[in-house]
């Protein structure tokens, strides 16, 4: 199980340690709550396909297309 924790400061929006199952999530680089849950999403979704072989520049890609995809439907 993935275990999240939010600081007030980073130099990052937020990240995910896959070797410990870690989500950090930075506050002060966020515009308004929309961003932040954006963000708290796109972390997850590293979590969840933690396991699929992709590196990072296709997970990278594959979680843009997922977090966009609402967009393309509607
Ligand atoms: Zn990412």
């Amino acid at each position: 199980m993935v275990n999240s924790t939010f600081k007030v400061v980073g130099d990052d929006h937020g990240v995910y340690y896959d070797n410990s199952d870690r989500i950090i999530i930075y506050l002060n680089k966020h515009e308004n709550i929309e961003d932040l849950l954006s963000t708290i999403t796109h972390e997850y979704i590293h979590y969840c396909i933690k396991d699929e072989g992709l590196d990072d520049d296709q997970e990278e890609r594959l979680i843009y297309c997922v977090l966009w995809s609402e967009e393309y439907i509607t």
